[in-house]
């Protein structure tokens, strides 16, 4: 039950944004900070998956849920429904959407009323089906779901930190009796296949319908899901047994464990090695905290709750190597974006909410370039504090933005700043960044500063690397590195 309830306060907190014309960001970002206004304890992927789910079938759910009556008879208790409208609706949902169709809770009263008109429930979703013109209400989802806004891939990256010796061939063999059909291409991917990607070592694609939350594999923390451009950042910087690393933005810990599966199995059982991270936000720390236990690196991570350009004084972080900076941006190259944003768009209402702790949040309010120029100029500051670390030869930036201004303009700026040529820091070429990835950075970015060099342009733009959301086979990205 206690699931149920988690997801009915989290639907409640979408339900109220929307009501108040506040529905801003992602269904993640939402997700998240439920979890964290109401400390809910619950996974939070896995409420994000009902809750997301169970919000886009929303209307077509509470047609059936009307004329089946199901409403009507729920006892009362001074006068008061006993049960909750969306606690309903979210097992209503796990009963005739969710691919096991049944109600994930043991025997008790809620889900026997609900059971008592599982009949009546059924009946309403075929005479729905069949006025609609369709064999699954997914189709009318689907099409509404803004077309395109959802990955056209799940990437799986598994993670040696809970292999036995590190090996990732036994779970590569699980994975197989899942997906036992291989494909060569990531867009010929369709349900039950699987596709090795080319560019990240032990990255997998399976069709997003397929899931796999359930599986054992991810529950035990042997496969992460992870965007393939969220693992580029890692993979650049690739980091050996003589690296110390930190993560400056780290939750909600992707690319923090997936530094640690660069570190760690390179070094024995006795040794400890250390990653730094560092998250501003405490409730999405705790998140942090949780992951890398679930990676099998909590041991390794030391994470620092606050903000990294004030807490990392460079004076005690003399050890460090490398950085992966992956600031709070725009997000928008991220999916799940566009029905939430459409609800705003149609509404017109002007979006103010001081209680949003993330930078990328607390823009909404202001006009386009205006909150690009904020983020701009934040992502700045802590890439230019990572660069003041006494040691550090390589740092990653990246963003899930798509706008140059957060991108190509943020290097730009960085390149023409003075302590930063002074401490040595330049673009590193592709070569060293996943040279055979062909979206690379804008060069007319580059040559809108550096005019009377165009070798310089293109060997910038060269040691970018870009991904468009879709097209790319995932999420929007940018990633550079600088190094010394
Ligand atoms: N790298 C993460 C991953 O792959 O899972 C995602 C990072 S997310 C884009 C940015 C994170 O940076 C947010 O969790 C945000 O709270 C945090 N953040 C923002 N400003 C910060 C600061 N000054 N110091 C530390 N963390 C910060």
């Amino acid at each position: 039950m206690n699931f149920y309830r988690d997801a009915t306060w989290v639907l409640e907190y979408v339900e109220q944004e929307d009501e108040k014309g506040r529905l801003s960001g992602s269904m993640q970002t939402l997700v998240l900070k439920s979890c964290q206004r109401y400390k809910l304890k619950s996974d939070p992927k896995h409420l994000y998956a009902v809750v997301d789910s169970c919000w886009r079938y929303k209307a077509l759910l509470e047609k059936i849920m009307k004329r089946s009556k199901i409403y009507d008879d729920i006892p009362k208790k001074k006068g008061k429904p006993i049960y909750s409208r969306l606690t309903l609706l979210l097992m209503c949902h796990d009963l005739l959407i969710s691919k096991q169709k049944r109600i994930q809770m043991g025997k008790l009263p809620i889900k026997e009323y609900v059971l008592k008109h599982k009949t009546r429930l059924n009946s309403e979703l075929v005479k729905l089906k069949l006025k609609l013109k369709v064999k699954s209400l997914s189709e009318i989802v689907d099409k509404e779901d803004s077309s395109n806004d959802v990955t056209p891939v799940r990437w799986i990256r598994i993670n040696p930190l809970r292999c036995p010796k590190n090996d990732v061939e036994p779970v590569l063999k699980e994975l197989i009796k899942k997906f036992p059909q291989r494909v060569s291409h990531w867009s010929d991917i369709t349900s039950g296949t699987l596709y090795y990607d080319e560019f990240v070592p032990n990255l997998f694609g399976v069709h997003p319908r397929d899931k796999i939350t359930s599986h054992e594999l991810y529950r035990q923390g042997k496969i992460i899901i992870q965007d393939r451009s969220s693992c580029f950042p890692a993979h650049i910087l690739n980091p050996g047994k003589n690296d110390v690393v930190i993560d400056a933005c780290a939750a909600p810990g992707n690319k923090t464990t997936h530094v640690a599966a660069h570190i760690l199995p390179e070094y024995t059982r006795e040794q400890t090695p250390k990653i730094y991270a560092f998250e501003k936000d405490p409730a999405r720390a705790n998140i942090l905290k949780k992951m890398t236990s679930v990676a099998g690196c909590g041991q390794t991570v030391e994470i620092h709750v606050g903000d990294f350009t004030k807490l990392a004084v460079p004076a005690n972080f003399k050890d460090v190597t490398g950085l992966i900076v992956d600031p709070s941006c725009s997000g928008s190259g991220i999916f799940g974006r566009k029905s939430v944003d459409s609800h705003n768009v149609a509404k017109k209402k002007t979006e103010t909410d001081s209680e949003i702790p993330d930078e990328e949040e607390k823009m909404v309010g202001d006009d386009v370039a205006n909150r690009l120029s904020k983020l701009a100029s934040f992502q700045f500051q802590v890439v230019k504090h990572a660069m003041s670390m006494p040691n550090a030869k390589k740092i990653v930036y990246s963003t899930c933005s798509i706008h140059a201004e957060e991108n190509e303009r943020v290097v730009i700026d960085l390149l023409l700043d003075r302590n930063i040529k002074e401490w040595g820091w330049k673009v590193a070429s592709r070569e060293e960044v996943i040279p055979k990835w062909p979206r690379r950075g804008k060069v007319k970015e580059f040559e809108q500063v550096f005019r009377d060099d165009p070798v310089k342009c293109n060997e910038l733009a060269d040691g970018c690397i870009r991904a468009l959301p879709q097209e790319d086979g995932g999420i929007g990205f940018f990633a550079v590195c600088f190094k010394r």
